[in-house]
């Protein structure tokens, strides 16, 4: 969720800070800021919207320059979207300058304390409580008063912090929000992902909860709040520029659906073996006894992740026959949950930052769950609190609609599945067969994408419609679920998903001439009872896009439109039912002129409760 750029260094910084913030605009965010300590004085700039304005307005401005600067991109959570209330924040006293990504919780108590000690606020946000906190308790030595305040906030924080009185000094930290710190020559590069920082360098230090980072073009230092010393973790950064570039895409999201062959071949690279009929997965291999043993599956995620989490349910329950339940991790975490023996908890998110799941992971763990992480970012923060886990191997996701994380999700709990049930019910021959099948499945979306000139034309029939229906049984009652998700939050058509049969409970009030009634009626063993669902809708006036499996030319007496995806078992499916619909969301977004990239309100990595 929105970003932290920051920089300590030999070099002026301007342009390197505006350059990295534009490349963390995917994650979503409502206004933008920058500041700089140039000849000895702090010099700020901030603007409401896109990244652009805030450049148009420092261009105005002109001979706006420093070797130290931090910047910021806001989604905002306390107080409405205002210039006042953009970061970087300062305090009212010692010429301090902070930027913050997350919620600091006991903001208003801190408040009442700060004003009765006199300091005057200027916007609403929790964050200029921080710099005010800073700003109070400081005695010369900005990394100790950063240690100090951080002792006293609750919430979740990445901070980056200077002081007009320390002009060398940059001090970070983080707790539940990610924060990495890019080790450059004489300069550090600090960002809250990765894709601001490789451009520079590759080596990198991932910080851990609580730890504090004070930075000088000369070296740094890690300690603690409670100022304990801390050895850091240096890493090598993994991430390629070309995979966080367009390359010749008009979108990260039509990049990313058009990946997913390609994604998903690497994510089953060295994880399958049809010749033994067996799955390897090395993240689990240590927990195998743990696994054989299991009594109940909960899976647990929000949004795109929880569509995917509800399809492993339904493969672990059909294939594996051990107990399952997909829930949303705000809820589960909040509902007093009961952990038995034997219960493992896998938590999905591509990010492996999504503070409603990580919490809810925290909240099983400690009731003593075995947990797993079903994540895309390597050394996320979910991927660090796991027992034990499987990485999605999918390359980075931009789009803030997950396409391609969502197919790989599905893979990877397919297999997760199998890893399972062959250590319970299923024979090594009925393994192999789903491995085979398995592996045709990036294949088999190629096929589907050479179908978009006809996806896009059957979108433009319907894309002036304001609500629409995802209907679907079974393993594709999820699938259902994700492509109204995916066309309400790019294109803001009201969508919804339900099981085709909940539809008579109801929603078929909403049924009226013309209404686009998007059908998952792939074979499958509840294919009748769809196609008794799709004559309810058209005896109502509504027109049926149905998602058909090849060669059934049955369907299209009873669906307007037919969209085919090839053969495939069932519980396999959603991997290409789902296809068609990214790419109709796609369409429709952009045929309604709309930001794809760039989704209204929206945020990638939801780091915030
Ligand atoms: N809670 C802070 C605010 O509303 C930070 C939000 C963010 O993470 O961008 O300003």
């Amino acid at each position: 969720m929105c970003g932290i750029v920051a920089y300590v260094g030999k070099k002026p910084c301007q342009s390197l800070l505006l350059e990295g913030l534009k490349r963390l605009e995917y994650r979503g965010y409502d206004s933008a800021g920058i500041a700089v300590i140039q000849d000895g004085a702090l010099r700020l700039c901030k603007a409401v919207g896109r990244v652009s304005n805030l450049e148009d307005k420092l261009e105005s401005i002109g001979n706006f320059s420093g070797t130290i600067g931090l910047c910021h991109t806001r989604w905002a959570t306390h107080g409405g979207v205002t210039e006042a209330n953009a970061h970087p924040h300062t305090d009212d006293r010692n010429g301090i300058a902070v930027i913050h990504n997350g919620i600091i919780e006991n903001y208003a108590a801190l408040k009442t304390y700060l004003q009765e000690k006199g300091h005057v606020f200027k916007s609403q946000t929790d964050t200029e409580v921080l710099a005010m906190l800073i700003g109070e308790l400081y005695e010369g030595d900005l990394e100790k008063a950063v240690q100090a305040a951080l002792r006293e906030v609750t919430g979740a924080y990445a901070i980056a912090v200077m002081c007009e009185r320390e002009p060398g000094t940059l001090v970070v930290a983080r707790k539940g929000s990610p924060l990495i710190v890019g080790i450059g020559a004489d300069e550090f590069i600090i960002a809250s992902d990765a894709s601001a920082i490789v451009a520079h360098t590759a080596r990198a230090i991932t910080l851990e909860d609580y730890n504090v980072v004070r930075l000088t073009a000369e070296g740094f230092r890690t300690s603690t709040i409670h100022d304990v010393p801390v050895t850091p973790r240096i890493e090598q950064l993994e991430l390629e520029l070309q995979e966080i570039e367009l390359s010749g895409h008009s979108h990260f999201m039509q990049k990313e659906i058009h990946e997913q062959p390609k994604a998903l071949r690497n994510c089953f690279r060295g994880r399958l073996d049809a010749k033994d009929g067996r799955v390897i997965l090395g993240g689990l291999a240590d927990h195998g006894k743990q696994l054989t043993n299991l009594r109940r599956v909960v899976l647990t995620a929000q949004g795109t992740a929880l569509h995917a989490a509800m399809i492993g349910e339904y493969m672990i329950e059909d294939l594996a026959k051990i107990p399952s339940i997909a829930e949303y991790a705000s809820e589960f975490r909040y509902r007093n949950p009961i952990i038995e023996d034997g219960t493992v908890v896998v938590a999905v998110s591509q990010s492996g930052e999504t503070a409603d799941t990580l919490a809810a992971l925290q909240e099983a763990r400690e009731r003593g769950a075995l947990s797993l992480g079903v994540i895309n970012v390597v050394g996320s923060s979910i991927s660090r609190n796991t027992d034990a886990g499987v990485y999605l191997r999918v390359g980075p996701e931009i789009g803030v609609a997950s396409t391609k994380a969502f197919t790989g999700q599905v893979a990877v709990l397919a297999m997760v599945t199998l890893f399972l049930a062959r250590r319970r019910f299923m024979s090594a021959d009925q393994c192999a067969d789903l491995i085979r099948a398995l592996e045709t499945v990036p294949d088999k979306i190629e096929a589907i994408l050479a179908q978009n000139d006809r996806i896009r034309r059957v979108t433009e029939k319907y894309v002036e419609r304001d609500n629409w229906l995802f209907l679907g049984r079974g393993y594709n009652y999820p699938t259902a679920l994700e492509g109204a998700l995916k066309l309400k939050e790019i294109s803001y058509i009201h969508a919804e998903g339900m099981p085709a049969a909940e539809m008579k409970h109801g929603p078929i009030a909403l049924i009226n001439e013309g209404m686009p009634a998007v059908f998952l009626a792939n074979r499958g063993r509840q294919y009748e009872k769809v196609m008794s669902n799709i004559q309810e809708v058209r005896a109502r006036g509504g027109h049926v896009i149905a998602v058909a499996t090849e060669g059934d030319e049955e369907i299209r007496r009873y669906a307007q439109d037919v969209l085919y995806v090839p053969d495939i078992p069932e519980c396999l499916s959603p991997m290409l039912t789902v296809v068609p619909l990214q790419l109709m969301a796609y369409h429709a977004a952009v045929l309604r002129g709309h930001d794809v990239d760039k989704p209204r309100n929206l945020a990638k990595s939801v780091t915030v409760e």
